[in-house]
């Protein structure tokens, strides 16, 4: 197994927790309830760990939709920091419009919560959340995503657009960053 290096100089492996093949079966499941749900679609990716989960999703939506893109960061490093910057405002104005956002992780669910918080300010017809994978053992904030399509316990993941000091993003797998003392 190879073993990394963080910034700080600790090794640490990875372990596949969830294959790039199930990953594809749940989000034609996402597609599906979109497809059956709307008539056309805007599709916000909060960057940049859904870059790779959009990518394939819009490949199997059939309906018409739109994209756009915001970065929020709660995260520094393994630790949340317990606030949310808005690191890039959305392009495109979504009053009136079926919105879906996209999250890579639901951890503490402070993201979401000031997100949405902010995104119903612009009266949006409606939002659905889709997050790739739920850590609901480390929910502080009382906020879930509408569809999650892997639960996973609290373990650190990278992959599949998902970094680790903005590595590993281009993983196919999801695998779990194991550093030696947690055997
Ligand atoms: P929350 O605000 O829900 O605590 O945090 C959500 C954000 O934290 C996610 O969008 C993601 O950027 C980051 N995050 C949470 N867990 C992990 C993880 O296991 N790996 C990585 N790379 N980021 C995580």
């Amino acid at each position: 197994m190879k073993t990394y290096y963080n910034n700080n100089g600790n090794p640490y492996t990875l372990e596949t927790l969830i294959s790039f093949d199930a990953i594809q079966t749940e989000s034609d499941k996402v597609a599906r309830t979109i497809n059956e749900k709307y008539e056309k679609i805007h599709i916000i990716g909060l960057l940049k760990g859904s870059f790779v989960f959009m990518t394939d999703l819009i490949r199997k939506i059939t309906i018409p939709l739109t994209l756009d893109f915001m970065a929020v960061s709660s995260y520094e490093g393994t630790e949340s920091t317990g606030e949310v910057k808005i690191l890039k405002e959305l392009n495109e104005p979504i009053g009136g419009k079926d919105i879906i956002i996209l999250e890579d992780i639901v951890d503490t669910g402070l993201t979401l919560v000031k997100t949405v918080e902010l995104l119903k300010t612009r009266s949006p017809k409606s939002i659905m959340i889709v997050s790739l994978l739920d850590k609901p053992s480390r929910r502080t904030q009382d906020s879930s995503a509408d569809v999650a399509c892997f639960e996973i316990p609290d373990e650190f993941v990278v992959g599949y657009g998902i970094d680790y000091e903005q590595r590993h993003r281009e993983l196919k797998d999801i695998c779990k960053v194991v550093f030696p003392s947690q055997g």
